[in-house]
């Protein structure tokens, strides 16, 4: 039996992820899952798969557990939650408040199947280091950066050419610059593939999503961003891909549907039944691949900016993201200043919150905070 925790059980990829562990009861066994506050639900699902814990991020929340399940309130307990000790800890917690948690899960030497995008792109290089020190293995949950990993079980590091990164180009693909100006932001929760939480639906729609992911990607496989292409494919069935210097570009494919990634994830390296079906490729008939307009869409130049300058910039890059993204959708800023707060912020202050692996998330509140400020 494989034990499982699953951090942000509630939100979409938590939701999939259940619906794997439903097909493979007898293989894995899940054993703690945390929240923000939604306690029926995680005492719904802590009674279905007979959990030994739930967690509670926000310390206000109303919930009485069974005696026999233990209560992990509010962020230290979580990290505490995190640490016990299982076979994988799925970080699904979106955004980077979802950082301590996988920090305490890598210390106690779990292995991580990693959907929390944000945790990587805020704690850079120095996650990763803390990973290998401990030997603990990280698997990408999000979909172009587990066909990444898949593609390069293919070949050689030495031998890769470049990645390349796919994306669906989100609501607004084909919307002018003067339509982006005016996007409302019920419009840009409206993602035409993939269903995700708010945060990752308004990502895509700015391709700050994008952006978050080129930076992910060069930091999970240590490769330049100038080494990475990213291209728009608006069905998101080639999910990445990798180019080898013999010519040769070795591509995952598969339903857009994250149960892929997930199942991948959490039962590597072996490869377990996720429901999906066998493509059809007649079916498909043809896939489609466009450049992406850096005009309409800066993030994703924005990112390879932040990388540049180096780990401060990639944690401005998603503080500014965040608090400009929530300044959007309660109606305080228009679209295309989501970029331009990004901008701004990594002009004038992206390299500004430097910090070692224990006070990073002290330098993502202080980056929010100065972001904030800035809109304000
Ligand atoms: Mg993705």
């Amino acid at each position: 039996m494989k034990t499982v925790t699953i951090l942000g059980v509630t939100g979409s990829i938590g939701q999939s992820a259940l619906r794997f562990l439903r097909l493979h009861r007898d293989t894995f066994s899940l054993e703690h899952i945390s929240v923000g506050c939604s306690a029926d639900e995680a005492l719904k699902i802590a009674a279905e798969f007979k959990c030994k814990s739930i967690g509670v991020a926000d310390e206000t929340c109303d919930i009485e557990v069974p005696a026999d399940v233990k209560l992990y309130r509010g962020a230290e307990a979580l990290c505490a939650q995190a640490a016990q000790n299982v076979d994988v800890v799925l970080g699904a917690v979106s955004g980077s408040q979802g950082l301590p948690a996988i920090l305490a899960a890598i210390k106690a030497g779990n292995r991580v199947a990693l959907a929390n995008k944000e945790s990587l792109v805020c704690g850079g290089p120095a996650l990763l280091a803390l990973a290998r020190d401990k030997g603990v293995p990280i698997i990408p949950v999000d979909s172009e950066h587990s066909a990444m990993f898949q593609c390069l079980l293919a070949g050689k590091r030495e031998d890769v050419h470049s990645i390349i990164l796919t994306a669906s180009g989100g609501p607004f693909r084909e919307h002018s610059l003067a339509q982006l100006k005016t996007a409302s932001a019920e419009a840009s929760l409206n993602h035409p593939n993939w269903s995700m939480g708010p945060k990752n639906s308004l990502d895509s729609a700015t391709l700050a999503n994008k952006g978050l992911e080129l930076i992910e990607t060069c930091y999970f496989f240590d490769i330049a961003p100038e080494d990475v292409t990213v291209v728009v494919h608006p069905t998101s069935i080639f999910h990445s891909a990798v180019q080898y210097r013999d010519g040769s570009m070795i591509a995952q494919l598969g339903e857009t549907d994250m149960a892929g990634a997930i199942g991948y994830g959490l039962s590597y390296p072996e490869r377990l039944p996720t429901g999906l079906k066998p493509l059809d490729l007649t079916a498909l008939g043809g896939l489609h691949f466009y450049p992406y307009d850096p005009a309409r869409f800066p993030a994703v130049d924005l990112a390879r900016r932040a990388i540049n300058i180096g780990q401060p910039a990639t944690l401005m890059f998603n503080a500014a993201n965040e608090v400009a993204g929530k300044a959007f959708l309660e109606g305080r800023i228009g679209f295309l200043d989501i970029a331009k707060t990004i901008e701004i912020a990594l002009d004038k202050a992206g390299d500004k919150f430097t910090a070692g692996l224990d006070d990073i998330v002290d330098a993502d509140i202080a980056a929010k905070a100065w972001c904030a400020a800035l809109i304000k």
